[in-house]
């Protein structure tokens, strides 16, 4: 080792949470991203300009600078979608081989993994979210939904055994900005192993990726109008929920939305899957491994700007351990880097809109104003862009707006409690019920609380970690149907 290499490794600093550890930036390059100045409509297997001629522009969070120019669908370009998929179902993707289907789906796998890099750089500047969780959790998540229902597709009968599982037709599916590639594919996936064919509409602010899904939908080759992707507002949306020749609705997002939907299709015989907000319990126990749970609860809550809806956005501490757990969280707090999305080192990048960082400064207000103590690291936030910095509430009581409502921000609510009762009490008053997360090392505790939450998933001793395989839905407010999994099957199946 030369003399010079030796000197700069005794000057690397040492991992203390207490001091200002400053890295050295570690930019991911955009310029892998490939974004295209103006993007049509995917109807039918080509690129078709809205009926309007209106686009709308989408910009990054991050610097607020314009990234593209993307089509308005119109009810008119969503009429060409649904038929074009009714078309598709009706003349080739029903009539096709279940285990030909599945080489389509296991294509588009294969060439979202060639393409991580670019989709993941294309995530994290359209939407905000950190290069290290579009890199590590969303691309690679999406491409294993494609490969775990590709191997379905040929093998229905045997997840209903003595059933005829049948496709129901024309499936309408619609997304939030939070995992923007990831829910298309939860969606998607499922969708086509069943032998169902796709309208798809995505977020306003973040239609990259499902664009860039569509071109690699139309490389993997399938037959022009299984898949199309209809960009536009909440308008969109609310056209492909009430176009009459829809057979299926799959919605993921808020609340409100979701009811307005479930409204409007009462009555017409379309079947629904709502998976919508959620209010999160993560509760830490005195006998925990507590820098494992300090370190589960940051990473439920602040990674990704808390724009999960199965954020553990209330936290439950049992008193004999609150102060250690709080002094715990303050010190990790204060080592977070909240900035640029592309930097690999950062963990908390850009809130995803403008809208919503006013949603989330409103509710720090409101959090002060009910008489909670506000805590927020040190750390200074980027002059430009849309950025909040991590944020937690001491002395919350249940009735506080900032327990009860979701934030869809970086806010962590506090609580203490003594027994058990009295946190399956607290953590299941809420209309939510989407996932929770225990922190213990009794496993009786963790199937006592289990069985007793009401939610949909509970994690215990880790925190948000997905697999193509488990089932993911909610209860209550949270919304009905799973996606994932042998039940993620059965919303777009008819069993005969
Ligand atoms: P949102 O406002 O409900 O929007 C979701 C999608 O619906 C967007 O594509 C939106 O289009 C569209 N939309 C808006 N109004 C519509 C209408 N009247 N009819 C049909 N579609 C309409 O939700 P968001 O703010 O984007 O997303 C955040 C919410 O999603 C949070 O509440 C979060 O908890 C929830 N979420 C739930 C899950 C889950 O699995 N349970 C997962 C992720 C997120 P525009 O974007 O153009 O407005
Ligand atoms: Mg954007």
């Amino acid at each position: 080792m030369s003399k010079k290499h030796s000197k700069e490794q005794k000057a690397e600093p040492t991992l203390d949470f207490n001091s200002k550890l400053k890295y050295a930036a570690a930019p991911e390059s955009a310029s892998i991203a490939n974004i295209k100045k103006q993007y049509d409509l995917y109807i039918n297997g080509a690129w078709v300009k809205p009926a309007k001629g209106q686009y709308f522009e989408t910009h990054s969070p991050a610097n607020e600078q314009l990234l593209s120019k993307v089509a308005m669908a119109g009810a008119e370009d969503v009429d060409k979608a649904v038929k074009a998929a009714r078309t598709a179902y009706e003349k080739v993707w029903s009539k096709m081989p279940a285990k030909e289907r599945a080489k389509y789906i296991f294509r588009i796998a294969r060439i979202i993994q060639e393409r991580a890099r670019e989709l993941a750089v294309v995530e994290s500047l359209d939407g905000g979210k950190p290069i290290r969780e579009s890199r590590d959790i969303d691309i690679p998540l999406a491409a294993n939904h494609f490969f775990y229902y590709a191997g379905w597709a040929d093998k229905l009968e045997y997840a209903f055994p003595g059933r005829k599982p049948e496709p129901l037709g024309v499936a309408g599916q619609i997304i939030p900005w939070n995992f923007p590639l990831l829910m298309a594919a939860w969606k998607i996936a499922p969708a086509l192993a069943t032998g169902n064919t796709v309208v798809l509409k995505p977020a306003e602010t973040t239609p990259l990726t499902a664009l860039k899904l569509a071109e690699i939908i139309h490389d993997a080759g399938l037959p022009p109008g299984v898949v199309n992707i209809v960009t536009g507002a909440g308008a969109t949306g609310a056209a492909l929920v009430n176009h009459p020749d829809i057979d299926k609705v799959a919605f993921t997002g808020s609340t409100e939305v979701g009811k307005i939907i479930q409204k409007a299709l009462a009555g017409t015989g379309k079947k629904l899957t709502l998976e919508l907000g959620g209010k999160a319990a993560n509760i830490i126990f005195e006998d925990a491994a507590i820098d494992q749970a300090v370190e589960g609860v940051v990473n439920g809550i602040f990674f990704n700007q808390g724009h999960v809806c199965c954020a553990g956005s209330r936290l439950f501490v049992q008193e004999s351990v609150a102060n250690k757990v709080i002094r715990k969280l303050k010190d990790r707090m204060e080592s977070l880097v909240v900035g640029d999305p592309l930097d690999k080192n950062t963990d908390v990048g850009a809130i995803n809109s403008a809208e919503q960082l006013k949603k989330i400064q409103e509710y720090l207000k409101i959090g002060v104003n009910e008489g909670a103590e506000m805590f927020q690291p040190s750390c200074s936030i980027p002059s430009k862009g849309y950025f909040c910095k991590p944020t937690l509430f001491l002395h919350t009581s249940q009735s506080h707006r900032i327990v009860q409502e979701e934030i869809f921000g970086p806010v962590l609510a506090i609580q203490t409690f003594r027994t058990v009762e009295e946190v399956i009490e607290k953590a299941n008053n809420t209309p939510f019920g989407l996932s929770a997360g225990v922190w213990t090392d009794k496993g009786s505790r963790i199937f006592t609380l289990t069985t007793q939450m009401k939610a949909g998933v509970v994690w215990a001793n880790t925190y948000n970690k997905f697999d193509p395989v488990s089932p993911f839905g909610g209860y209550k407010e949270s919304g009905f149907g799973r996606e994932g999994g042998l039940h993620g099957l059965l919303p777009y199946l008819k069993l005969a």
